[in-house]
């Protein structure tokens, strides 16, 4: 059978003398592992249009097993982010997370979305470093929450009632903010301040395009990271730092 897919290429790994194994996040499948066989041979022209951070139609066969890659179009390359050190890392990094927290074959469409506003949001011309963490932000909140892990920041998980702003603590095991009446129900827990509440909730509410025209401080920025790291480790059972 021959499929043609919508792909950004996540990452790629040599497999025996001349081939490699991509991992591509597609709108048709989700993600998948693909063979590109024979992309290492001098002359092979395939393996140009399938670098990493790069977005293509991807023509594939497939049997049984896992599918070969036939031809590829380039459609984005993403030359700002691949040109800049800090930033092709950055993304990077932030695909490691995404290969370790999504199961293969799991079409969703609107992680593909996203995954697709992320890059171009990050290759605009104009994005400084302060963007670049509240894109990043951002965009791993919104795929959490698209995957069901949606963080609750209106009410507390316990009573119920709407957060006032008051020392309220978050939770990771509760999946969101204990009140200050509840808080000794949760040992495992971090004081959050008003100002992160009300960020996440923005970053879970507004497009992903539309964060870059938020001030956030650094202080706010560091906040925000704790807690997304709290949340990513929870789900992945791995130690990453974003
Ligand atoms: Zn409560």
């Amino acid at each position: 059978m021959d499929y043609k897919y919508q792909g950004i290429i996540l990452n790629k790994r040599d497999v025996g003398e001349v081939d490699r194994i991509y991992t591509i996040y597609t709108l048709e499948a989700g993600k998948i592992r693909v063979l590109g066989k024979g992309v290492r041979k001098p002359n092979a022209k395939l393996a140009g249009n399938l670098e990493s951070v790069t977005q293509a139609e991807i023509f594939m066969s497939k049997n049984k097993g896992m599918g070969k890659i036939t031809g590829s179009i380039a459609t984005n390359n993403f030359s700002n982010i691949k040109s800049n050190l800090d930033l092709v890392n950055r993304v990077f990094y932030v695909f490691k997370i995404i290969i370790r927290i999504i199961s293969e074959e799991e079409k969703d469409e609107n992680i593909f979305l996203l995954l697709e506003k992320y890059l171009v949001a990050m290759d605009a011309n104009e994005v400084g470093e302060d963007k670049v963490d509240v894109l990043t932000l951002g965009f791993l909140f919104q795929v959490l929450a698209e995957m069901g892990y949606r963080l609750e920041m209106e009410k507390c998980v316990h009573c119920e009632k709407k957060l006032l702003l008051e020392s309220n603590y978050f939770s990771i095991s509760r999946g969101g903010i204990l009140c200050t009446n509840c808080q000794g129900r949760e040992s495992k827990k971090m004081l959050i301040s008003n100002e992160a509440i009300k960020l996440i909730r923005i970053f879970l509410q507004n497009k992903l395009e539309n964060l870059v025209k938020l001030k956030v401080s650094q202080s706010d920025i560091n906040r925000l990271k704790v807690i997304l790291n709290e949340s990513i480790n929870w789900f992945s059972g791995e130690n990453f730092r974003v």
